[in-house]
């Protein structure tokens, strides 16, 4: 799949659209996702241009997976989580709805389904 910069995380990634930012490096950006599966659910993505695990080169999934665990334990302490899910589709058959690299951060807590 070719890459296509107008996918709405590239717009949020070059600041054509909000965020409600909780990370940004150099390489990598995390905000909320506009529709929480649950309290504090958290995207993590590389600012490189990968549309899914495939294309994404070594060192950018390096960086990004870095920060994925950073924010997991930081969600889990300030929203007093349980456990933590972490999703990644790859493509539409997967679940990928757009099609930009990004981990989901779901904080779990015990009895919530
Ligand atoms: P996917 O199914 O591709 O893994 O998930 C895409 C996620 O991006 C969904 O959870 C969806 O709610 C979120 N999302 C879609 N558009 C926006 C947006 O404009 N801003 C934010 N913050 N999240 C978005």
């Amino acid at each position: 799949m070719t890459y296509d910069d107008t996918n709405i995380f590239a717009r949020i990634i070059r600041g054509e659209l909000p965020c409600h930012k909780v990370w940004e490096d150099a390489s990598t950006l995390a905000f909320l996702d506009i529709m929480p599966m649950t309290r504090g659910h958290t995207l993590v993505l590389p600012k490189a241009r990968a549309t899914s695990i495939y294309d994404v080169s070594g060192d950018d999934l390096q960086a990004t997976i870095a920060i994925v665990r950073r924010i997991a334990m930081a969600a889990k302490s300030a929203f007093a989580a349980d456990g933590v899910t972490i999703q990644q589709f790859n493509e539409a058959a997967s679940g990928q709805s757009v099609f930009h690299l990004h981990f989901h951060i779901l904080p779990r807590w015990t009895d919530v389904p």
